[in-house]
């Protein structure tokens, strides 16, 4: 008894002790944790293949673990991001995934909770990997507009960087974001938008009623496919061009939780609050009616993102996931930092640790 007391005390002041250096500790092993990360080249160690990890797994509201909407896709060594939600370029460097090496940023709609992160992430672009020419922004028409808003509301930021870091840190042709502008392609057909030997990368009209134009993207790498649905209602278009890929990654909406939040509105006496919450949920897809697409379409896997409304306490995951056991069972409730490996030349769908 005694020894086990004195075995306590010593634990303890030991413990006392390392805390009370802490800083000194952390100093001797900061270096060669920086030397690591500095140095880490997540996307090399990956296999040759079809990648994605979620920078933002959210939606317009607030969540703890849901970003707004950002998927990295990483096809062969080549990375591009579909949209760029707030916190987006954040996670990818949380994630160690080099923003400075997009190819490309590919816009689904317009709505602030796709585009809020575009200055970041297009600034960040720049900088990381001194980039001397802008971030291509691929978009449906109307992204014009908003690269140049963008581009304008930069126009300060970036002379200060060139100011500050030199023109080889920060070249001002690399600055802000260049405009990739495709005409809608008709309702259920698709428009390829990049192409090379293995990658082919479509974009296909969604009913987003009345946000249009709203387009979801298709990636095609070697003999691997996923297709991301930006935001829509369930969509024949989603479906058709989703037969037999190994991946869809899907928005989805809880009707049930979104009329609760719209009930409590009314009983605290905000009815404009209210229509709001009432009238989100027509332009959205249910995670039932995505679990049917992927059902119908016979697809790998089903990742959900766009997780609305946010899932903050126990149970409510359950809620929002109500009905989908009873038509497909190969699902995700995506969260950011969630990431999905489909490699080349096999049908293996690997769920890949989070980095966050
Ligand atoms: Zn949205
Ligand atoms: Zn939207």
């Amino acid at each position: 008894m005694k020894k086990r007391y004195v075995a306590g005390i010593i634990v303890i002041l030991l413990t006392m002790t390392v805390y009370s250096q802490r800083g000194e500790i952390m100093l001797k092993i900061l270096p060669g944790a920086l030397d690591t990360m500095m140095s880490a080249q997540p996307l090399a160690a990956l296999p040759d293949g079809l990648h994605i990890s979620l920078c933002g797994a959210g939606g317009p509201m607030p969540s703890a673990n849901r970003s707004g909407p950002c998927v990295a896709v990483i096809a062969g060594e080549q990375l591009f991001i579909v949209d760029a939600g707030t916190n987006g370029a954040r996670n990818l460097g949380r994630m160690g995934i080099n923003v400075g090496q997009a190819e490309a940023l590919l816009l689904t709609h317009f709505h602030s909770d796709h585009i809020d992160g575009l200055g970041e992430m297009a600034m960040i672009r720049w900088v990381a990997d001194n980039n001397s020419s802008p971030l291509p922004v691929y978009g449906p028409e109307g992204v014009a507009d908003v690269v140049a808003g963008f581009n304008q509301a930069y126009t300060r930021d970036a002379k200060h960087r060139t100011d500050h870091h030199g023109v080889a840190v920060a070249p001002p042709s690399g600055a802000g974001m260049s405009i990739v502008s495709f005409a809608l392609p008709d309702a259920g057909e698709s428009l390829t938008v990049y192409a090379n030997d293995n990658l082919k990368i479509e974009m296909i009209s969604v009913d987003h009623f009345p946000i249009t134009p709203a387009v979801a993207y298709k990636f095609t790498y070697k003999d691997r496919s996923l297709l991301i649905s930006g935001d829509t209602v369930k969509s024949p278009a989603i479906e058709k061009h989703s037969a037999g890929i190994d991946l869809l990654v899907h928005e989805a909406l809880s009707t049930k939780l979104v009329l609760l939040m719209a009930e409590s509105a009314a009983r605290s006496g905000n009815p404009l609050r209210e229509k709001l919450f009432n009238d989100i949920h027509d332009y959205h897809t249910t995670p039932v009616e995505a679990a049917e697409i992927a059902r119908d379409a016979d697809v790998g896997h089903l990742l959900y993102y766009h997780v609305v409304p946010p899932l903050i306490a126990p149970g409510m995951e359950t809620i929002w996931l109500e009905g989908v056991d009873k038509v497909f069972s190969d699902v995700t409730v995506g969260e950011d930092g969630t990431s999905i490996s489909l490699p080349a030349d096999s049908s293996e769908i690997i769920h890949r640790p989070s980095a966050l």
